[in-house]
């Protein structure tokens, strides 16, 4: 069997949708937009703002940052005992390494597979993220690895085209390794990624709520026998956010789509209660709050408790924590830690890691002021200590 053939993607369940979604702005869905009472456009004081004075507020990183914030080299596999557990790793900002547990979806599977379906999100291991890399937002701490020390990778799964969360120089390496990973992206985002460098069949671009089924073929643990199925469905959820990659972005329609995503194990049918589900938000706001409004009194964004009530449960969620002041301006497209963990209730999920924090200086929030937030924000609204955490970069996290 050739390498390339080792990843299958299907589509067992497709999405029927009448009419034009709202989230659409024309018939051909070519063009997006947010479509809850949660939203609000940055107007042209904003504009002004953030073109103009936001980056003069940023604050710089302490000189003890590699304290504050470590960085352990990543181990890719634990204990023998750890293969039937997932796994996630926080790779800085919004990166993520995640492996399902090493089971097989085949209902009579007589070997065992020598390890999970392995997904990174949002990968960029580069120095800057702008569109050169001898200017713009650089890293204030180091990405948890490169591409040459990853392991094999099945799945990249991209959430939206901003600098931060797709990378040129990651996505390159990643297309160019000599087994190919197949990519994910929402709506719009094929000719980028085309552009860099991804046969435009290992490209897989959906709409929100459309899911695929991605096998793999993976050696079994006992290497005399057959290779052994494992899989995943993988769906595309809805958040509050925007695009875009150039300054003229900002004053146009959305040109391309926006997501989190949900990978899901699939497992022989009399074992499915036990498969695992992990959900990874990429950028999203909650709600939107003026300066002088009561938070509490706003709508929030009605998707994540979509979400929940969609997959029942969540096992693991990767949620964004930081870039969030000044309110007034973020909080259309990103979450505070409080909305985060708002955000970890409505989807149901049973343990956390809070993302996109302490790797770019992108806001006027303290450095190291979304941990403590989450930590407060967890007790206020009555999450388990030690559910939802931040970790180190490159920390591997196990969970049964
Ligand atoms: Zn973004």
């Amino acid at each position: 069997m050739s390498p390339a053939s080792s990843i299958q993607v299907s589509n067992p369940n497709p999405l029927k949708t009448e009419g034009r979604p709202s989230h659409w702005v024309d018939e051909e869905g070519t063009a997006f937009k947010n479509p809850w009472k949660s939203w609000r456009e940055h107007d042209w004081r904003d504009q002004l703002y953030i073109v103009f004075k936001h980056s003069k507020q940023c604050p710089t990183a302490p000189e003890n940052i590699s304290e504050l914030i470590p960085a352990r080299k990543p181990t890719w596999t634990g204990k023998s005992t750890d293969e039937l557990k997932l796994k996630a790793m926080w790779m800085g900002h919004a990166s993520f390494f995640v492996e399902l547990p090493a089971r097989s979806c085949i209902v009579d599977s007589t070997s065992t597979p020598s390890r999970g379906a392995r997904i990174l999100f949002d990968p960029l291991f580069s120095e800057r993220c702008s569109p050169i890399q001898w200017a713009g937002f650089k890293r204030i701490t180091p990405p948890a690895c490169q591409v040459e020390d990853l392991p094999e990778i099945d799945v990249v799964v991209i959430s939206h085209d901003h600098y931060d969360h797709l990378d040129e120089g990651t996505i390159a390496k990643l297309a160019a390794l000599p087994r190919p990973p197949q990519f994910f992206a929402p709506l719009g985002n094929l000719t980028i990624l085309k552009s860099f460098g991804v046969p435009e069949d290992n490209c897989h671009i959906l709409d929100w709520w459309e899911s695929r089924r991605v096998e793999v073929l993976v050696s079994g643990t006992d290497k005399s026998s057959e290779p052994v199925s494992i899989a995943f469905d993988l769906t595309c959820t809805p958040g509050q956010h925007n695009v875009g990659r150039n300054f003229t972005d900002r004053f146009k329609h959305a040109k391309s789509l926006w997501s989190g995503w949900v990978a899901r194990e699939v497992l022989p049918e009399s074992q499915s209660n036990a498969a695992k589900t992990v959900y990874f938000a990429g950028d999203t706001g909650y709600r939107a709050v003026l300066d002088g409004q009561d938070e509490n009194q706003v709508p929030v964004c009605e998707a994540f408790q979509q979400i929940g009530n969609k997959f029942g449960s969540i096992d693991l969620a990767m949620l964004p924590i930081g870039a969030y002041l000044p309110q007034r301006y973020m909080s259309p497209v990103h979450c505070s830690p409080k909305e985060s963990a708002l955000v970890f209730k409505d989807i149901r999920a049973k343990y956390g890691i809070g993302m996109h924090w302490g790797t770019f200086v992108l806001t006027t929030e303290p450095i190291m002021d979304p941990p403590k937030k989450l930590k407060e924000a967890c007790e206020e609204v009555g999450i388990k200590e030690g559910s939802f955490v931040c970790t180190d970069i490159g920390q591997m996290m196990f969970y049964d």
